[in-house]
């Protein structure tokens, strides 16, 4: 069995559903477990609709035709294909829009947008089926089964397995194709309410089917050539990475690199899975492998940028060292908060934190940390991770600007510095 994950680029449109059926023509004969994602940027979109509805606001419909005109013109151009089934999943949001949301605000967004993984795969199993590439189509919320952590639901992985094995088991009288399409991002709880597992997901999704049926290996298709030493929207001179380590992949998409989604790795390493990563428009091409490569550290060094963070440094109003009992305090509204650090420090007098910068968050952090500490705060800053780094790569990115923490291991460093560009102080 091969498990493929495609993401919202490819099958953002009508050539690119054609152009992902070419490729698993390429496949004829093998078993395939395809995960696919909402198409394009229907997921931000969904937000939007989701969003609306909880606000009582009227333009939600408005969205929602969007969206539907969306997947039906791409339908259209695919001979119809899933048409009536994007009508039928738009009706059944339509309803929803007519009642009163759910109090709980994640379970509201869940509701709604779990149903661009239902549009797309309607329309691309359809439209396989249509052009010779017999499928089946799996309901991933049979499958997938959750605790009710909503926008972040966590896998019960015993449940699941069980019955991933079982849909996809040759004997069952209901299993009857090569091919089974089905949702990335999206699953049940145990007591049957839609759930997402976090953007980005889908790629962790196909990790978990990978997982539950040994799979002989995993493809991503992706609009780039592979993993590369650096985001290409930002860095230009990238370089493909042809062989990285479980460890190295997963430090790196830990960090922030979102070609990957941080939680795939571990299920593929735990079973020895080997996972490539490979452009869907040069499917030729070898892309990336990553595998046991542990005792092969990558020559390049790599880097990942996150932009738009805040540094913010606590200290104790009574002058106090801030010791275990003042971090169970910070870390407990943190974590009530959803507010991940993405690097701390402390020392004697201060502990520093270095997150996203989400305005209405913080703004409630500091509200609640009022009173026991005091808080200085730094916006318009970029963490930079350079794994494999020497003195010449930090310099060259740096590039002379103000760096305000810097934190480094044997093969990785971080460093907070200005994004406007602040030359250091002399
Ligand atoms: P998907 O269609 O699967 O959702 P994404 O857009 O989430 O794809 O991920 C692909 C994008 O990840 C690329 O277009 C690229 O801009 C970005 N990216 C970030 N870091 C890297 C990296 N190190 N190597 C390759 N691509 C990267
Ligand atoms: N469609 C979801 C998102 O945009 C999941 C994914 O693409 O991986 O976040
Ligand atoms: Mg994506």
């Amino acid at each position: 069995m091969k498990v493929f994950k495609f993401g919202g680029a490819s099958v953002k449109d009508s050539p690119s559903v054609r152009n992902m059926a070419k490729i698993l023509s390429r496949f004829e004969g093998d078993r395939l477990c395809v995960i696919i994602s909402a198409m394009g940027k229907t997921t931000n979109a969904l937000e939007k609709v989701a969003d609306a509805w909880i606000k009582s606001d009227i333009h939600a419909i408005g969205l929602l035709n969007e969206v539907e005109a969306y997947h039906l013109a791409i339908s259209y151009e695919l001979d119809g294909a899933g048409a009536e089934q994007i009508k039928s999943i738009v009706q059944g949001i339509r309803m929803l829009l007519q009642s009163a949301p759910p109090d709980l605000y994640d379970a509201a967004y869940d509701l709604i947008v779990s149903n661009g993984e239902l549009m797309s795969t309607a329309i691309v199993s359809d439209f396989l089926n249509l052009s010779g590439i017999t499928n089946q189509l799996l309901d991933v919320r049979r499958v997938l089964i959750t605790d009710d952590s909503y926008r972040n639901a966590r896998i019960y992985w015993q449940e699941s397995i069980a019955k991933i094995k079982a849909a996809f088991d040759e004997s069952n009288p209901g299993h009857f194709a090569p091919v089974t399409i089905t949702q990335g991002f999206i699953g049940s709880s145990a007591n049957g309410h839609p759930v997402t597992l976090g953007r980005e997901g889908s790629d962790f999704s196909a990790a978990i089917f990978a997982y539950a049926l040994d799979a002989t290996q995993m493809i991503i298709w992706k609009d780039v050539p592979g993993v590369l030493n650096a985001d290409p929207r930002y860095f230009s001179n990238t370089v493909l990475l042809d062989k990285i380590s479980y460890r190295d992949a997963v430090e790196l998409a830990y960090f922030g690199a979102s070609v990957i989604h941080p939680k795939t790795i571990q299920p593929l390493q735990n079973k020895s899975i080997p996972l490539y990563v490979k452009s869907f428009e040069q499917p030729d091409e070898n892309g990336t492998l990553i595998h046991n490569f542990d005792n092969q550290p990558l020559k390049t060094p790599c880097y990942i940028v996150k932009q738009n963070q805040v540094l913010i440094s606590i200290s104790a109003t009574d002058f106090s060292f801030i010791a275990e009992d003042g971090l169970h305090t910070i870390f407990g509204l943190l974590s009530n908060l959803g507010i991940h650090i993405n690097l701390m420090q402390n020392s004697a007098i201060s502990f520093s934190i270095c997150t996203d910068d989400n305005e209405d968050k913080l703004n409630r952090l500091f509200r609640a940390l009022s009173g026991d500490f005091r808080v200085k705060y730094n916006r318009g800053l970029e963490l930079i991770t350079i794994r494999y780094y020497n003195k010449k790569t930090i310099d060259a990115i740096v590039n002379k600007r103000e760096i305000y923490l810097e934190q480094k291991s044997r093969l990785t460093v971080q460093l907070v510095v200005d994004a406007a560009g602040k030359p250091a102080k002399q």
